[in-house]
């Protein structure tokens, strides 16, 4: 039996970053004033449809779906937003205090083309803010991802920040951009010429190359953005300069989904090859309402956990396990026994303590204790329970003390706590 194309185990010699990464992320949110949230994995599928948008990828050709056995049709999630939008709708948290912030960590199923970087089954670290209007917390999100970053030792990598304005001057601008495509509309791809109508603003993030040529010089959200959404741009890109975060306006960036509003970002790293985004993020003003809350506005991010990580691998190597304690020798029957409850009280007293109930004999069990790299080697045999002096061997100086059983226990935690 073989994983599912796209997805995959990942296996302890590599988890350490995972877990380096999952700590800092989760101390840094919680002075920022996150709190976590955990949501299921399965929706039903309108509301990814309704928030995400029914002409983008991942609605149209990337979600799981599937009716469940009295016919209702669920979906994997493909990413948090909606999820965790429709919980803060679902336990009325705005009536108690619309200001919240929350975070997750977890899997993700989106049916893309698999490669380096791009799985099926992935896993995103996510962040969302309800309740707060202001431009200070888009800038407060993206210094937050770049002091995660900055922890993990990352470099180079940037951030690409644009606006996508607002339902009030959205509007003239897709009129404008309609008039240019029509104008190059010859040029273009099928899945293009299909979105005209649909969904045209994400014709201006096609990745093929022909519609990239042809789409150079098409007009940009930045330039009719309303008095509101302007000023709301003109605060964030002065603050992150106070704060000296690098980044770029990059008016082709208007990212997958259909409920961003306004700031939208991505940071970008040059060391994955094709899948360069890291984390991408947005304001999205617009969801609560249209998923049945009230209006509140909202923003958010994900870090695409997968691609960290080989970014992270690329520059460090994965700390390792701290060593192996103490290996038990249990020669015999009723050394077996003491050895066995030996180990659990060291196991519970928090020492990395392994012994092997297998009948080997002395030289296989001293090779195995080499191969697990322990610091001491506690031998008992019949001798040594009816001497009551059970060896212990520190394997780097080979020096040799005996311990008498009543004590054992207490001793050696003594001597590993130090
Ligand atoms: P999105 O929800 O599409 O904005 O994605 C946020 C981040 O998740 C991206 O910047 C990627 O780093 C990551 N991501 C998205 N799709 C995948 C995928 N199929 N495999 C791995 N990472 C992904």
């Amino acid at each position: 039996m073989q994983t599912i194309r796209g997805f995959r185990d990942i296996l302890p010699e590599r988890i350490s970053l995972w877990q380096k990464v999952e700590t800092e992320a989760t101390k840094l949110f919680k002075a920022f004033g996150f709190k976590e949230i955990r949501i299921p994995v399965l929706e039903k599928t309108g509301l990814f449809a309704r928030s995400i948008g029914e002409a983008t990828d991942i609605v149209e050709k990337e979600m799981y779906t599937f009716a469940d056995r009295k016919g209702d049709k669920l979906t994997l999630r493909p990413e948090a937003t909606a999820s965790i939008a429709r919980s803060y709708i679902q336990h009325k948290m705005y009536a108690k205090d619309p200001v919240r912030k929350f975070f997750m960590i977890g899997p993700m199923f989106r049916r893309e083309r698999p490669q380096k970087g791009r799985y099926r089954q992935f896993y995103q670290i996510d962040a969302e803010v309800f309740g707060v209007e202001s431009a200070y917390i888009d800038c407060q999100l993206i210094l937050l991802l770049n002091e995660l970053f900055k922890r993990l030792g990352l470099k180079g990598l940037f951030a690409h920040i644009n606006s996508l304005g607002c339902p009030s001057c959205r509007p003239s601008f897709q009129k404008e951009l309609l008039d240019f495509i029509e104008s190059k509309k010859d040029r273009l791809c099928e899945n293009c010429i299909r979105r005209i109508d649909k969904n045209p603003l994400r014709i201006l993030d096609c990745k093929v190359k022909d519609c990239r040529k042809a789409l150079k010089d098409a007009p940009s959200t930045l330039d009719l953005l309303c008095k509101d959404c302007d000023d709301h741009f003109n605060t964030v890109k002065k603050t992150l300069e106070k704060q000296g975060i690098d980044f770029i306006v990059d008016k082709s960036l208007v990212r997958g989904l259909d409920y961003y509003t306004r700031t939208a970002w991505e940071i970008q790293t040059t060391s994955l090859g094709a899948q360069s985004a890291v984390a991408g993020g947005g304001r999205y003003d617009g969801l609560v309402k249209e998923l049945g809350g009230p209006q509140t506005p909202g923003i958010g991010f994900a870090i695409g956990f997968d691609r960290l990580v080989e970014v992270m691998e690329q520059i460090n190597k994965a700390p390792e396990d701290p060593p192996l304690e103490l290996f038990i020798v249990s020669l015999g029957d009723a050394a077996m026994e003491k050895g066995y409850h030996w180990s659990c009280e060291l196991n519970q007293a928090g020492i990395r303590t392994e012994i092997d109930f297998r009948r080997k004999s002395m030289k296989a069990l001293m090779k195995r204790a080499n191969k697990l790299n322990a610091r001491y080697v506690l031998i008992a045999g019949d001798n040594e329970l009816n001497e009551n002096a059970i060896l212990l061997r520190n394997m780097d100086t080979k020096k040799q003390s005996s311990l008498a059983m009543e004590t054992l226990v207490p001793e050696l935690i003594k001597i590993f706590k130090k």
